[in-house]
């Protein structure tokens, strides 16, 4: 007896749904996508839980509604109206095209269609119910043009998928993220959720996407966007970005939307986030609305049931044109950081231990530069700011500037410059380590590529023994080190002779910071050779900088700031910490209350 058979189409439907329609979310998402190729100017979900979960899904819209034989034959798998053939796959322009989230949906609850068309012959509306596949009722019906879906007892005849459901406000919260999405990629359709009868999320028809991040929200985190704009022959890239200030954990809150389908793509967000470069710390992401338009056949949507998943035919191309489009976006705008943060408590960046006040090198794993080294550096600390901060001058033919002009009024704690803008007297205050770390930062890059003043050699060279996975590490890692003024000579296997340092070390530290550079290359997982060179380099910026609690004489504050205003990016350190904060003549009032 032959052991195999086909399935019938109960289970053939069951099985194929388990793709389409994973969770509630799946079932929006499908529903909110037909409406949205019905060419609907306003779309509406309820939804209805009890205590532990979703019990009735609704979504409503005015869109080109369907006639009474299309409306049966849209619960059949494989039927849709916006594909012909397999050759128009190369070009899809709506968001469903495989016909199949009806048919999926119908086949794991109980849905209640009606319909009607737009512009039709036929007088009456259309009702259909339809529960585990099976159609319950079709009947005429009165109806406004448009179509109404009513999906209710999900996964009532698949009960493993229905254990896996998680809870309640799981589910919920992946409903508002799946229709902010498709809000977000389509500002000129009114979308409204809500939720036991309670409005949840509210984007009314904008002129554009900054009108409906600013429904989303708010309208105060909406005016502070960066505009994003660029073309290439075939792509054009818009959107909005945020300022590193409220960058997140995870890049969740990079939304990308190609041809106005909502995606997700982890190699779009790491472009937008490559685009930041050092404006972020590490590990960090920024909030940002990216939308692509693309030749349709240069992208491939075809990769997954759920539509989420996108290919280009050159994705080197897209996500290198939208790491420069976010740069040049970033590029000399106004950064600072506003003066909330003192009100509210800031998250703890995760690279502030990378700042030690102790100046005396710790550097267990260098041993033998320890002993040649110490005393130099004791010595060195009477008069080390002066001698850091004259290696750090910026030339002055750098004639742009990025910052206001500021008068200095005082240092508090040996750690912060207070300083007034001239003109509108705002008051600012300037974190010292991080402001040398960025001016330091600018100059290392700008050097890298001269051979002069950007190496000194140290008197007596300095041996590093290294034990053999730091070998290893720094081995690899040679050329990037020569670049920033290393010279490093090998002495037999596990052995370096330093002979020359970075010119913004100074004499007086070199080799312990070759042991803070190692231990980063041995944990870092970084890919690039960029990224590599990068994180060097805010090493020995970090290193060289004067720290916090040195003491300032005012003209060394005010050299200070006219240096970081001639950087590229005054307004963040190398980690992406901010070294300016700004309080507004407004935001004092606010403070004290006078308004
Ligand atoms: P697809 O969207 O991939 O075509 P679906 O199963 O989602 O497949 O829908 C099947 C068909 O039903 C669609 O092609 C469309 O013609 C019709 N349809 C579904 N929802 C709507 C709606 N809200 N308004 C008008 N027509 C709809
Ligand atoms: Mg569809």
């Amino acid at each position: 007896m032959s052991r195999i058979h086909l399935l019938d189409d109960e289970a053939i439907n069951q099985i194929a749904a388990g793709e389409v329609v994973d969770r509630p979310a799946s079932v929006i998402k499908e529903l909110m996508e037909n409406a949205i190729d019905a060419g609907a100017s306003t779309v509406r979900v309820d939804l209805s839980s009890d205590s532990r979960e979703i019990t009735r899904i609704r979504v409503v819209d005015n869109g080109s509604g369907m006639e009474a034989a299309d409306a049966c034959l849209a619960f059949t798998r494989h039927a849709t109206s916006k594909l012909k053939s397999g050759r128009d796959l190369t070009h899809i322009s709506t968001m469903g095209f495989r016909g199949e989230a009806l048919a999926s949906i119908a086949a794991i609850s109980r849905v209640t269609l009606v319909t009607k068309a737009r512009d039709s012959e036929e007088v009456a509306g259309t009702r259909v119910v339809i529960a585990g596949g099976e159609v319950l009722e079709s009947t005429e019906t009165g109806a406004p043009e448009g179509t109404s879906i009513a999906v209710e007892d999900i996964f009532f005849n698949t009960p493993a998928r229905r254990k896996f459901l998680r809870s309640r406000q799981t589910e919920l919260t992946h409903i508002y993220g799946v229709a902010e999405h498709l809000a977000l990629a389509n500002p000129e359709v009114s979308f409204r959720l809500f939720h036991n009868g309670k409005e949840k999320i509210s984007a009314r028809k904008a002129k554009d996407l900054r009108e409906t991040i600013g429904y989303l929200r708010g309208s105060a985190s909406a005016r502070d966007l960066l505009p994003m704009k660029s073309q290439t022959p075939y792509m054009q890239i818009s959107g909005y970005l945020a300022k590193p200030q409220t960058s997140q954990t995870n890049s969740h809150q990079i939304y990308i939307a190609v041809n106005r389908r909502p995606v997700t793509s982890s190699q779009i967000a790491r472009a937008v986030r490559d685009g930041y470069g050092t404006l972020l710390p590490k590990n960090r992401f920024p909030v940002a609305y990216v939308g692509l338009t693309i030749d349709l056949a240069q992208v491939d949507v075809n990769v997954h049931p759920t539509k989420m998943e996108i290919r280009f035919s050159d994705e080197g191309a897209v996500t290198a044109a939208i790491s420069s489009a976010v740069r040049e976006a970033l590029s000399g705008q106004d950064l600072s950081a506003e003066g909330e943060a003192p009100l509210s408590r800031p998250a703890p960046f995760p690279e502030q231990k990378d700042e030690k006040k102790e100046e005396i090198p710790s550097t267990p794993g260098v041993a033998s530069t320890e002993v040649a080294y110490r005393p130099a550096s004791q010595h060195f600390r009477l008069s080390a700011t002066d001698t850091q901060l004259r290696l750090s001058e910026i030339p002055e033919e750098e004639e742009i500037r990025n910052l206001p002009e500021m008068e200095v009024l005082g240092q508090v704690d040996e750690t912060y410059i207070i300083a007034k803008t001239r003109g509108n007297e705002e008051l600012v205050v300037i974190d010292q380590h991080a402001a040398h770390e960025r001016i330091l930062y600018d100059q290392l890059c700008r050097r890298r590529d001269t051979e002069e003043g950007r190496s000194q050699e140290l008197l007596v060279p300095v041996p590093v023994t290294l034990r053999p996975e730091q070998a290893a590490a720094l081995a690899g890692a040679l050329p990037l080190l020569k670049a920033e003024g290393f010279v490093l000579e090998e002495f037999g296997r596990e052995t370096y002779a330093v002979r020359a340092v970075p010119m913004v070390l100074g004499k007086r530290m070199g080799t312990e910071i070759l042991e803070d550079m190692i231990s980063d290359l041995l944990a870092e997982d970084m890919r690039s050779a960029n990224e590599r060179q990068e994180k060097i380099t805010s090493t020995i910026a970090c290193r060289a900088a004067i720290k916090a609690g040195a003491t300032l004489s005012r003209e060394q504050m005010t050299r200070l700031l006219d240096q970081l205003s001639r950087t590229e990016h005054p307004y963040t350190c190398p980690h992406g910490r901010p070294t300016i904060v700004t309080y507004t003549r407004a935001r004092l009032d606010l403070i004290f209350r006078r308004t």
